[in-house]
């Protein structure tokens, strides 16, 4: 386990030497004592980026060799996928399946934007005059990358892979939950060759480490993945400086059952929509609207299904749903049930919390029925295994309900009805549809929100032009 800070490829000890504690929410243990980093830290982690990026080395490295090494990443984190996965599961509570998942999906991710690198193109313009206008697409500079603990390993890595790929040098700030497979990372960056400097990791507090590197003068651009309130702080500040932001924030997504859905893969589809991840996932299809002549039937096979959703030891094999990431997370989801039943929705599955050989902060696969777009359950985002069901009548219901909220990341729409597919997947305030389908990534396919939940995209090219500026050359040829 690596439990210092990552700089200029070397582990060090905090400035100040404190430490902070890492548990382990299925066994409530502490794993690791680790680098609490904070305004000096993240000062030398900035320095060294900037000096990497104002290397020769690195100003002149070209997008092929930049591609190499991130392909050299990709295959080394490939060959210890069972040892990052199994330190995910154990930082994060999720089960070692679903840990699995997401170290593969950080080594696409490296490997698709290894081939992006060599790839990164300007244009020729014709303009009024005897001018030659080019574009170039510039690396922006520093990037300061923020993210938080539910995907801790792959948020990152949709960070770094497009910033490298650009030629940006990267300082990430993991969450102060899961630091132990970023920092980890470190290793591969070292033996993949990057020179030091162009990939640090800062572990500490938000507000203090985090918040040090969204004021940093020497940083260019943040990117960050969080709560939309700390993404509303974060534009404030950066505001001051003009600094480069873009935000993966919040949802509370709309996954909407039509009558003429195919039931049973649409009630799959709401139960692997909110119970993936223990539903700490920002594009979790945590509103299930459902048109009312089939809300019966839906509810009573989605509270059957729920029912057999049994927490259990995350390193088990065949365990289905993991625990939440932190005692006071699964507190924060208790209350939001409190609140559903006292504001009067019908709990139809689960509610309690779950302790796994006697320990951890697990909780059941939760059913809300007869909720109503005024409760809380349905406006705020609850981050736990709590789906809220609410009913419509028609198209134009369902479209109306779906937008019906501050934010706007992703939704569902389950029909037999192709053209009615379209038309709401048109209508739809989000920046992933899925139809007939829920919860779907791939590398090549861009991922971010509308409204509430942030913009800028990450995932595909036009992650890239998050990490670019585009550079205008005029010549006379008078
Ligand atoms: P959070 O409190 O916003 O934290 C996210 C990251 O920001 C952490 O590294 C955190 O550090 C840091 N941070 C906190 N306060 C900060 C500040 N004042 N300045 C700079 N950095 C600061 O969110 P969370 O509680 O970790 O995660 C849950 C939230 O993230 C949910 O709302 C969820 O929807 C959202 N999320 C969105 C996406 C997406 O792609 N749209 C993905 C995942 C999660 P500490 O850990 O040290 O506090
Ligand atoms: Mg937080």
């Amino acid at each position: 386990m690596k439990t210092e800070l990552f700089v200029g490829n070397e582990w060090i000890a905090a400035d100040s030497g404190e430490t902070f504690e890492v548990v382990n929410p299925a066994t409530e243990e502490v794993i690791a004592q680790v680098a609490k980093g904070g305004e000096a830290d993240i000062d030398a982690a900035v320095a060294a980026a900037r000096s990497c990026f104002d290397s020769e080395e690195w100003r002149k490295m070209s997008g092929r060799k930049r591609g190499k090494l991130l392909a050299k990443a990709a295959d080394i984190l490939q060959s210890r996928l069972g040892e990052f996965a199994e330190l995910e599961s154990i930082h994060n509570g999720k089960t070692l399946f679903e840990a699995k998942i997401e170290v593969f999906m950080s080594v696409s991710t490296l490997r698709y934007y290894a081939g992006w690198a060599d790839k990164i193109e300007g244009k020729t313009i014709p303009v009024e005059g005897p001018f030659f206008v080019s574009t170039r697409r510039e690396p922006i500079g520093v990037v300061g990358a923020i993210v938080p603990w539910n995907f801790p390993l792959n948020l990152a890595s949709w960070k770094y892979a497009p910033a490298l790929a650009a030629g940006c040098t990267v300082v990430l700030k993991p969450a102060s939950e899961t630091p132990l497979t970023a920092l980890l990372f470190g290793e591969v960056i070292a033996e993949a060759g990057f020179p030091p400097g162009a990939f640090n990791v800062v572990s500490g507090g938000g507000s203090t480490a985090g918040m040090a590197l969204v004021r940093h003068p020497g940083v260019d651009k943040i990117a960050f993945t969080g709560s939309t309130e700390v993404g509303r702080l974060i534009m404030q500040e950066a505001a001051k400086s003009n600094k480069r932001v873009s935000l993966e924030l919040g949802g509370k997504s709309p996954n909407i059952v039509f009558a003429d859905a195919d039931i049973d893969a649409a009630v799959r589809g709401a139960l692997t929509g909110i119970f993936y991840g223990k539903g700490e996932v920002c594009a979790a299809g945590s509103r299930l609207l459902v048109e009312e002549s089939v809300r019966e039937e839906v509810v009573d096979k989605l509270a059957a299904r729920a029912a057999k959703l049994i927490p259990g030891d995350p390193l088990e094999k065949g365990t289905r749903m993991g625990a939440l990431v932190s005692k006071s997370q699964r507190d924060s989801v208790l209350e939001y049930i409190a609140r559903g039943k006292k504001e009067g929705a019908r709990l139809v599955a689960g509610g309690n919390p779950v302790a796994v050989n006697g320990k951890g902060y697990f909780l059941e696969a939760t059913v809300f029925d007869d909720v109503t777009p005024e409760m809380t359950i349905s406006r705020e985002e609850i981050f736990g295994p709590v789906l809220s069901v609410l009913s419509f009548e028609g198209e134009e219901g369902a479209v109306e309900l779906a937008n019906e909220t501050l934010y706007g990341l992703a939704a569902g729409i389950w029909t037999s009805d192709i053209a009615k597919a379209h038309r709401v997947a048109d209508r739809v305030k989000a920046g992933t549809v899925w139809i007939n389908a829920y919860n779907y990534y791939d590398t090549a396919a861009p991922f971010g929100g509308f409204k509430a939940s942030g913009f800028g995209r990450e995932l595909g090219g036009e992650a890239l032009d998050a990490f670019l500026e585009t550079k205008t050359v005029w010549v006379n040829l008078g």
